[in-house]
C-alpha cells in the first residue's frame, strides 16, 4: 500500500508523533493478520459514515481505511553527501509516496534545536535543500544519457527538455512538487526524483500557535501546495493515555476540536491522492481505499483480485441517498440504487455491492 515517510530535523518531535502514529489499538483488532512492521505507523481514516452504516446494517464491526507512515532515519545538513545516515535516507525516501515532514513550532528552551533556534522557515529550507541536492546528483548523471538520446531519436526530446527545466527549478532552490505547474514531471518518472513527491508539513507547535489563526494561515502559505497540519505531538501522545472523556476534556481545554492525528490522516489520504468507498452488511461496515478516479472494477480488485477479473456490475448507491432513504431496500424502491458498469468511475462515499463471476 502507499505510504508517506516521516521526516524531519532532529528533536522536532518525529518519534514523539510516531509513537503516538503506532500506538492503535482499532487496528490490531480490526487486522488481526496484518504484519506490522516497526517502523511503520498505520492510523486509521475517521470516517463518521461507517457507525451510520453500522446502525443500518446492524453490523457486528467497523472496519476504517487506513494510511500508512513510515518512519525515516533523521536527516541533517548535509545528508544528500552522505552525512549522518544520509544514503540510507535517501533510499527510504525514494520507496515512500509521499514525504511528511514534521516541523518544530513550539518553544521549549529544554529540547535544543540543531540549528540553535525554532525557525520553521529554515528548518523546511534545510530539509528541501538536501532533497533538491540528491535530485540534482540523479539528473546530472542523466543528463548526458538524455541529451545523447534526443540527438537521436526526435520523441526523446521532451523528455530532455522537462530535464533541463527541472533543473532550473531545482538550481532555484525550488522543489519540483512545489514548481509542478512549471514541469513536466511525467517525462521523468524513470528517474524516481524525490522531490516530485507530494510533500504533507506537519506543524508540530505548542498551543499559542495552534490557537492563533494567523499564525497558522502564514505557515500554509508558505508551504502551499503542500497540505499542512497542526498539532502538539506531546498532547497526542497524551490523549492516547487517556479514557474518552479526560481526551475530550484536554482538546477543550487547548482548543483543538478532535485529535490532531486524525486531521494528519486526512490530510495523508489526501495528499496520497487516495478515496474510499464503503461496503456494508450484518458482518462488517467497511471503508475500503482506492486511488481517486479509479473505476468499478479496480475498486472491486481491492477486495478481491478474482472480483475485479470476474466483474459484471456495481450496484452504487450515494452513502447520503441511502441514509435518507433508511435501509437498502428502501433505497432501491425509491430508485436511488444505480446499475454502473466497467467505465464507471468511483465516488467517494459510493456504497456498494459487486456482482460479478467467479
Ligand atoms: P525527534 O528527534 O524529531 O524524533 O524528536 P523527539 O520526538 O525525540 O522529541 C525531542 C524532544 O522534544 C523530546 O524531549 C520530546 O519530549 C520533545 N517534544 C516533542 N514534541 C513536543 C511538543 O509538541 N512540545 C514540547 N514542548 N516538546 C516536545
Amino acid at each position: 500500500s502507499l505510504t508517506l515517510g516521516i521526516v524531519g530535523l532532529p528533536n522536532v518531535g518525529k518519534s514523539t508523533l510516531f509513537n503516538a502514529l503506532t500506538r492503535n489499538d482499532v487496528l490490531a483488532a480490526n487486522y488481526p493478520f496484518a504484519t506490522i512492521e516497526p517502523n511503520v505507523g498505520v492510523v486509521p481514516l475517521p470516517d463518521d459514515r461507517l457507525a451510520k452504516l453500522a446502525e443500518i446494517f446492524n453490523s457486528e464491526r467497523i472496519v476504517p481505511a487506513t494510511v500508512s507512515f513510515v518512519d525515516i532515519a533523521g536527516i541533517v545538513r548535509g545528508a544528500s553527501e552522505g552525512a549522518g545516515l544520509g544514503n540510507k535516507f535517501l533510499a527510504n525516501i525514494r520507496e515512500a509516496n509521499a514525504i511528511c515532514q514534521v516541523v518544530r513550532v513550539f518553544d521549549d528552551p529544554d529540547v535544543v534545536h540543531v540549528e540553535g533556534a525554532v525557525n520553521p522557515a529554515d528548518d523546511i529550507e534545510t530539509i528541501h535543500t538536501e532533497l533538491i541536492l540528491a535530485d540534482l546528483q540523479t539528473l546530472d548523471r542523466a543528463l548526458p544519457r538524455l541529451e545523447k538520446e534526443a540527438r537521436t531519436q526526435k520523441d526523446k526530446r521532451p523528455a530532455l527538455e522537462a530535464a533541463q527545466a527541472a533543473r532550473g527549478v531545482l538550481d532555484g532552490g525550488r522543489t519540483l512538487f512545489h514548481a509542478q505547474s512549471e514541469v513536466d514531471t511525467s517525462l521523468l518518472r524513470e528517474l524516481n526524483l524525490l522531490t516530485t513527491k507530494p510533500f504533507l508539513y506537519v506543524f508540530n507547535a505548542d498551543e499559542g500557535v495552534l490557537s492563533d489563526e494567523t499564525r497558522r494561515a502564514e505557515l500554509r502559505e508558505l508551504v502551499a501546495p503542500g497540505d499542512a497540519v497542526f498539532l502538539d505531538a506531546k498532547v497526542e501522545a497524551e490523549l492516547l493515555e487517556l479514557d474518552e472523556e479526560s481526551a475530550r476534556e484536554l482538546l477543550e481545554s487547548i482548543g483543538q476540536p478532535e485529535p490532531g492525528l486524525h486531521a494528519l490522516a486526512r490530510a495523508g489520504f489526501h495528499t496520497l491522492g487516495l478515496q474510499t468507498y464503503l461496503t456494508a452488511g450484518p458482518k462488517e461496515s467497511r471503508a475500503w481505499t482506492i486511488p481517486q478516479g479509479a473505476t468499478a472494477p479496480q475498486a472491486a480488485g481491492v477486495i478481491h483480485t478474482d472480483f475485479e477479473r470476474g466483474f459484471i456490475k456495481a450496484e452504487v448507491v450515494s452513502f447520503t441517498d441511502l441514509v435518507e432513504a433508511g435501509s437498502m431496500a428502501a433505497a432501491r424502491a425509491a430508485g436511488k440504487v444505480r446499475m454502473e458498469g466497467k467505465d464507471y468511475v468511483m465516488a467517494d462515499g459510493d456504497v456498494v455491492e459487486f456482482r460479478f463471476n467467479v
